[in-house]
């Protein structure tokens, strides 16, 4: 069989596109900004999209923000979104536990920042640990007995530019002294634009970190997962099939769609180069796509 090819977007094929979808569902870094950075073109295609009835939903892998932080990221960029439009690697962390009716007695011990902290508090969940843990530092003295509260019940692991030894072996003990602890990564990404000009480490490092010191491998809710997916269609009432996931990344973004039965569009303005998709070794084929989300604009606009 002849390996499935991507299509370029054109004003013809775009047509196609935008009568056989309700709604299109934005990755944010590399799609719709870079780190604090607004792509060109971004504002206007998204009016443009709304005014053509589409329903927009943005979700990300990053988990340093929680729903409502990204909302107000939109806003600071003058790009109008509610808490309801966006899904977040960590809004998924605290819906994991919540559908699996994780005890409220037990805790959760984070690896990760204020975005996950305040989503788990959101869904009446009790976070330990977070950034502010990284202002200790583990006693390594003889005798001295590094204590972890026993009564945490799942790590979350998620992007941390506070990591350091003391939360290593906080989450590792969690884990490796309770069999019955879960282990929940917010994403895998191995990197990120923390900043516009340059990518950063991703959550994937932090979490492979873990996964070196336990040997057990974690529960991924962000993309390619596509557990996000039965909330986003209980608020909006849309099938996947109607969906279009747009994003810069292969084996999130892409996948994620895919996994979903989305259609898929891939814009070349992140860490995906056309070289990259048309390699023989890239087996994830986005049905469409183009350089970036402003030639959507470009093609159908007024
Ligand atoms: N993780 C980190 C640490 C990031 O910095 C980013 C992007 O900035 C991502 C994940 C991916 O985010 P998204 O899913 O919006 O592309
Ligand atoms: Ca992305």
């Amino acid at each position: 069989a002849s390996k499935s090819t991507s299509r370029l977007l054109a004003a013809d094929n775009l047509q196609n596109l935008l009568d056989s979808v309700d709604a299109f569902l934005f990755d944010c870094d590399g799609v719709i900004w870079k780190g604090d950075e607004l792509i060109d073109g971004v504002a206007q295609t998204l009016d443009f999209l709304r005014s053509k009835g589409k329903k927009l939903v943005f979700v990300t892998n990053n988990s340093t923000k929680s729903r409502r932080q990204y909302a107000q990221k939109f806003r600071s960029v003058g790009i109008s979104v509610t808490e309801d439009e966006m899904f977040s690697s960590s809004f998924a962390a605290a819906m994991f536990l919540k559908v699996n009716n994780f005890p409220k007695d037990k805790k959760v011990y984070v690896i990760g920042e204020e975005g996950i902290l305040e989503e788990l508090k959101l869904a009446g969940f009790t976070g330990l640990g977070g950034p502010e843990d990284g202002k200790k530092t583990a006693e390594l003295k003889p005798n001295h007995l590094f204590e972890h509260d026993k009564s945490v019940g799942a790590v979350v692991v998620g992007l941390d530019r506070y990591i350091n030894y003391y939360k290593l072996q906080y989450g590792t003990l969690c884990i490796r002294e309770n069999p019955g602890c879960l282990f929940i990564a917010t994403n895998r990404d191995a990197v990120g634009h923390m900043t516009n000009l340059q990518e950063w480490p991703g959550a994937g490092c932090m979490v492979a970190a873990i996964c070196g010191t336990t040997e057990k491998e974690p529960i991924v809710v962000g993309k390619p997962s596509t557990f996000l997916m039965d909330f986003l269609i209980e608020k909006f009432h849309i099938s996947c099939s109607r969906m279009c996931m747009v994003g810069d990344r292969l084996d999130t973004d892409i996948l994620f769609g895919q996994n979903a039965g989305c259609k898929t569009l891939l814009v070349l303005s992140g860490v995906t180069n056309l070289t990259t998709l048309q390699d023989d070794s890239n087996k994830i084929i986005p049905d469409y796509y183009t350089s970036k989300v402003s030639d959507i604009f470009e093609f159908m606009g007024p």
